[in-house]
């Protein structure tokens, strides 16, 4: 079959990775693509956030299923584009994909349906917000209600970090998803993260990973969009993964389908565990990145037939083959991020890194120009490899880092240190 995978970053190119392997793929697109794919398979340039644009793409080049990757163009209704041409396509229609494009949203169908979450309250204006803060104090988390790309959030822990959250969400800077603000309790906790397959009504558990967000070693200095992540999250046990599915996941999904918004694709769940009881942090309507990395390295080919029961409405017939291993993702990044970096510069050595089932390094920021590869973004490349045990999965990662020639990157070398 035909397949079109939407997004240009590592998650997708880990995703390309994978599907290719399988025999049912004939061929693959993905759009836009990065320097990476572009060496695995066809690239398109393309709008991914105009469904109407993607739709005429597959009907032109026979197209027989899409997988989309990341969040924007779900939130702006391509998968439901997508349906309307009969196109069969792995992503949550937009309303769905309320649980990752509204906080707010989310809080609503946590109250309905009782699933453990922090309390919350929220504002449309700042100066009820501040009355609010005032009236309760600190620690609060500041939230923007809408999609801000991981920057909408701040955990204030003291009063006059929160009113000036509040102020920030209500600068304007935020744009429409700015326009109302959540504020919850603050949770304590070790947080982790739990994918699920879901087709509307069934649920099939993918696998639990956790990432490293901060970009300093120590889990210290600014946020990210990640530095780093593994799979298995050691702290995911039986017992907290049992809980997580019957008291948070399975109610969402109940509930979504119960407001006539059911939901299809992967639902990745952000907790915070603390004394084996897990509570939602936030949804995602799509596979985080990096954490698809790992969940790819471990789960190779099936993926693209469970994508498709997925998308078929099949997952009850569905099972995911598990290896007992390990997986580890280093994101290396370009020296400055996240703040301002430059682009343009060349990396080498990556010709000679193995490309195996179990070591491969999937771009994100890169651009092939001239036969050279370029860094164009913060965030680059992952050196992602798989293991008996997590710190073989470590060593195979860090090889792979470590034999990249660019001296104007860096990487964490402490992933996975509370696992290891
Ligand atoms: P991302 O894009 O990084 O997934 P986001 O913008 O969708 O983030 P959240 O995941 O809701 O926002 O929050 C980001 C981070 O803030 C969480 O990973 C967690 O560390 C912290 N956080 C959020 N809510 C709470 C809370 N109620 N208590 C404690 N920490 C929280």
């Amino acid at each position: 079959m035909n397949i079109l995978i939407l997004g240009s970053g590592g998650r997708e190119h880990s995703l390309a990775w994978a599907i290719q392997q399988n025999p049912k793929c004939d061929r693959l697109i993905v759009a836009p693509g990065n320097a990476g794919i572009e060496a695995m398979c066809e690239v398109a340039a393309l709008d991914i956030e105009d469904g109407a644009a993607v739709a005429e793409f597959c009907h032109e080049n026979t197209v027989d299923f899409v997988v989309i990757g990341p969040e924007a163009p779900l939130a702006a209704g391509v998968a439901d584009r997508l349906r309307e041409a009969g196109i069969l396509c792995f992503g949550p229609s937009a309303q769905a994909a309320r649980l990752e494009a509204s906080k707010k949203f989310t809080k609503q169908v946590c109250d309905a349906a009782q699933i453990p979450t922090a309390g919350w309250a929220s504002f449309t204006s700042a100066a009820p917000a501040r009355e609010y803060i005032e009236a309760v104090g600190a620690p609060k988390v500041i939230k923007a209600d809408g999609l801000a790309a991981g920057k909408g959030v701040v955990v204030a822990m003291d009063e006059a970090a929160a009113l000036a959250a509040i102020d920030d969400v209500f600068s304007g800077a935020f744009g429409e998803a700015g326009a109302e603000v959540v504020i919850e309790d603050f949770m304590t906790g070790e947080e982790a993260s739990y994918f699920v397959l879901c087709d509307g009504e069934n649920i099939l558990p993918l696998g639990t990973a956790q990432d490293h967000k901060r970009v300093g070693e120590g889990d210290t200095g600014p946020n990210t969009g990640g530095m780093g992540a593994y799979s298995p999250a050691p702290i995911m046990d039986d017992a907290v993964t049992r809980k997580a599915l019957e008291e948070i996941v399975k109610p969402t999904v109940a509930e979504m389908a119960r407001r006539g918004t059911p939901y299809q694709g992967v639902l990745y769940a952000g907790l915070m565990i603390e004394d084996g009881e897990p509570a939602l942090v936030e949804y995602n309507a799509r596979f985080g990145d990096p954490e698809c990395q790992v969940l790819m390295m471990r789960l190779g080919a099936q993926v693209l037939d469970l994508l498709l029961a997925c998308a078929e409405g099949r997952l009850a017939e569905a099972q995911v083959n598990w290896a007992d291993d390990h997986a580890m993702t280093v994101v290396l990044a370009t020296e400055g991020y996240p703040g301002s970096y430059a682009k343009g510069s060349v990396i080498g050595g990556l010709d000679a890194l193995p490309e195996t089932s179990t070591q491969m390094v999937f771009h994100a920021g890169t651009t092939a120009k001239g036969g050279k590869v370029t860094a164009t973004g913060g965030r680059v490349l992952n050196a992602t490899a798989r293991g008996a045990t997590l710190a073989e999965a470590r060593d195979r990662a860090y090889a792979l880092a470590e034999a990249v020639d660019w001296p104007e990157g860096f990487y964490r070398r402490d992933i996975g240190w509370r696992a290891l």
